[in-house]
């Protein structure tokens, strides 16, 4: 089967387009025809070598959406033959003693399709039968692989981890970004109001159209607590959603309220910070890492998305040939939402 992957680490020279083996469906296991998959910065991570040095071959691709065309006779599943599921990446072994206990997003076996296991830039995948969820029939395949991973990080962040409530004031990071465009549209689907930060204005405009009620162009205004605290009577917000890292941490403290709660799930900008302890001094500021996503978050989310309160945002869609420039495009960062790979 045609397939995108990696025999070594390196640029997007790198990335090799040709054939794979289709994978052999195992015990408990579904396979899917791929339709789409789309692009995360833990791609191009896995590409060049910082997040990964496991075995290779490996076939790309973390977000899948498509149709099943097999299932194992002993999956205990309701699963059929011809339907339109997208992909939980994270495999769990559902027997070892965090899973025993409920905290599958610490298994200690667990491992991440696209990852540690081969992935859905390609024609054939497969997964095991509970990590298949079906989408709702009005929503295509496009749209649907841009959930798995930027849903159900944001829900995990906002929803679980700073537990956000409509009464909250929410600074989102990088309005344009997967992560940032969904927690805009998550906020605002619990009734709270949204700041936002993104670095052009046409970004801005979009942001607004999903909803944002305020935005900061930070390349205006690189101090941008000062006017988070001019937009919110000099208190700060409640809750800050950060994918940025190291460049704007000092900031997002000081755009903080006393009680706030700040989750960061990404470091695109840096990781080391040298950080002022004096604006936690006295301030019960909680500061939160992203971290396992569970089964039951994402079974969360998708109860949403059936409900119809939540939607993919597709920036850029490119053919499974074509996956380099799609690197390129998340590089060069000048979208909103997510880029598509179709299969
Ligand atoms: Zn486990």
């Amino acid at each position: 089967m045609k397939a995108v992957y990696i025999t070594e680490h390196g640029g997007t020279d790198k990335l090799i387009y040709g054939d794979r083996p289709e994978p052999e469906i195992a015990p408990g296991e579904v396979m899917i025809r791929v339709r789409a998959s789309a692009l995360n910065h833990l791609d191009l991570n896995l590409r060049d070598g910082k997040s990964y040095n496991g075995a290779l071959p490996r076939t790309l691709g973390c977000d899948i959406a498509g149709e099943i065309t097999a299932i194992s006779p002993d999956a205990n599943s309701t699963l059929k033959v011809g339907d339109r599921v997208i992909l939980n990446n994270r495999v769990t072994c559902g027997v070892c003693d965090n899973c025993m206990i409920g905290l599958d997003q610490s298994c200690s076996n667990g491992k991440r399709i696209g990852v540690d296991l081969d992935g859905g830039h390609a024609e054939f995948v497969t997964a095991p039968a509970q990590n298949a969820h079906v989408i709702p029939d009005a929503m295509d395949f496009n749209e649907a692989a841009t959930l798995p991973i930027a849903a159900h990080t944001v829900w995990h962040c906002l929803m679980t981890q700073a537990q956000m409530k409509p009464w909250d004031t929410v600074l989102v990071q990088a309005a344009g970004s997967g992560v940032g465009s969904m927690a805009i549209q998550m906020a605002k689907m619990v009734g709270a109001r949204v700041i936002t930060t993104a670095g052009s204005q046409w970004k801005l405009d979009k942001a607004k159209e999903w909803g944002a009620d305020e935005v900061i162009n930070y390349r205006e205004t690189p101090n941008f607590s000062e006017r988070v605290k001019e937009l919110t009577g000099g208190q700060g917000v409640d809750v800050v959603f950060d994918c940025v890292g190291a460049e704007i941490w000092n900031e997002n403290l000081l755009s903080m309220a006393p009680r706030a709660r700040l989750v960061i799930t990404g470091v695109t900008s840096g990781t080391q910070v040298n950080m002022n302890l004096a604006l936690l001094h006295n301030r019960p500021l909680q500061l939160m890492g992203s971290g396992g996503r569970s089964n039951r978050t994402f079974a969360e989310f998708m109860k949403v998305v059936h409900h119809g309160s939540l939607h993919g945002i597709v920036a850029n869609v490119f053919p499974l040939d074509n996956v380099a420039d799609a690197h390129q495009a998340m590089e060069d960062r000048d979208f909103y939402g997510k880029l598509v790979i179709e299969s």
